[in-house]
């Protein structure tokens, strides 16, 4: 799931991955690869603070959507950090 695309609003996109992480893709701010990977919500919004103090836009609606979404994105991170995703 997406929660910011690049656009006239945001200059980074974001999105929940279904292998549990909350990435940040071609982050302009990364020092490897051009995406960086969170295993929480709150690493997540830090980094996105980041980006704004650096002077990116990030959008209000993309902070409002992973706050709401926090407890049920970070519950998935723990599952397949666990390893249960894993079980068929
Ligand atoms: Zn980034």
């Amino acid at each position: 799931m997406s929660y910011a695309r690049f656009s006239e609003t945001s200059d980074v996109y974001v999105l929940a991955t279904f292998s549990g992480s909350l990435q940040c893709c071609g982050c302009q701010i990364s020092e490897s690869a051009g995406s960086e990977h969170f295993d929480s919500t709150a690493k997540m919004l830090e980094h996105l603070g980041e980006h704004a103090l650096g002077g990116d836009r990030v959008s209000d609606d993309c902070l409002s959507r992973l706050s709401r979404d926090r407890q049920n994105n970070d519950d998935y991170i723990a599952e397949q950090a666990a390893g249960l995703g894993l079980s068929q």
